[in-house]
């Protein structure tokens, strides 16, 4: 059975560009949700229990059809935002291998925030904008509600949760300025892990 991790800081940590408020519900409600979801939907099947999310996502096209859209929302929402948390963190700097990559990839890291803010701004409904590598490449993508980048074989290297959920109590409608705050709070120590641990892959 799936758990849902604990969230890796206090609800307040990413004040004030992520609300405490959004955290507590996000993490506790949001993400707790999927979970349970996604046990309810592996009830029938022991032997997909004991598999880790990302091989579900990978092989999506191997589960069982009356399961496989409830995989896919739920085993997506608890891989995206299992994800997610680990990326968030305040005051850590643009540096290591990422940099050179994204510098080398989009000239530099301005370029880099404008394609991604305008990805994300350009996402219709709810889903998620994310870097990825692709065959090695990094590219930035949109995926649609909780798909994932593993089911399309995609490394996610970052993402950033584009539904509303994850802005409307502080920002309302103004998904630019949650954009915006995003940056503030990427967590450059661990996204350089994920893309360093994917790119020996
Ligand atoms: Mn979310």
């Amino acid at each position: 059975m799936f758990t849902l991790p604990p969230l890796p800081y206090s609800f307040d940590a990413l004040e004030p560009y992520i609300d405490a408020k959004t955290m507590e519900i996000h993490h506790g409600k949001h993400h707790k949700t999927y979970v349970d979801k996604l046990n309810a939907a592996l009830e029938k099947y022991p032997e997909l229990q004991k598999k880790k999310v990302e091989y579900l996502l990978k092989n999506i096209s191997s589960i069982p059809k009356e399961i496989r859209q409830a995989v896919i929302n739920h085993g997506g929402g608890h891989f995206n935002h299992s994800l997610f948390w680990e990326l968030l963190k305040k005051d850590t700097k643009f540096t290591g291998e990422i940099e050179k990559a994204i510098n080398k990839k989009f000239g530099s890291y301005d370029n880099f925030k404008e394609e991604f803010t305008k990805s994300a701004l350009g996402l219709f409904g709810s889903g998620w904008t994310w870097l990825v590598l692709n065959n090695g490449q990094l590219e930035i993508i949109n995926t649609s509600n909780q798909d994932s980048p593993l089911s399309q074989g995609k490394i996610p290297v970052f993402g950033l949760d584009v539904w509303e959920h994850a802005y409307y109590v502080k920002y309302q409608n103004r998904r630019n300025e949650y954009i915006e705050a995003f940056f503030n709070v990427i967590n450059w120590e661990q996204v350089n892990e994920n893309y360093n641990k994917t790119n020996n892959q």
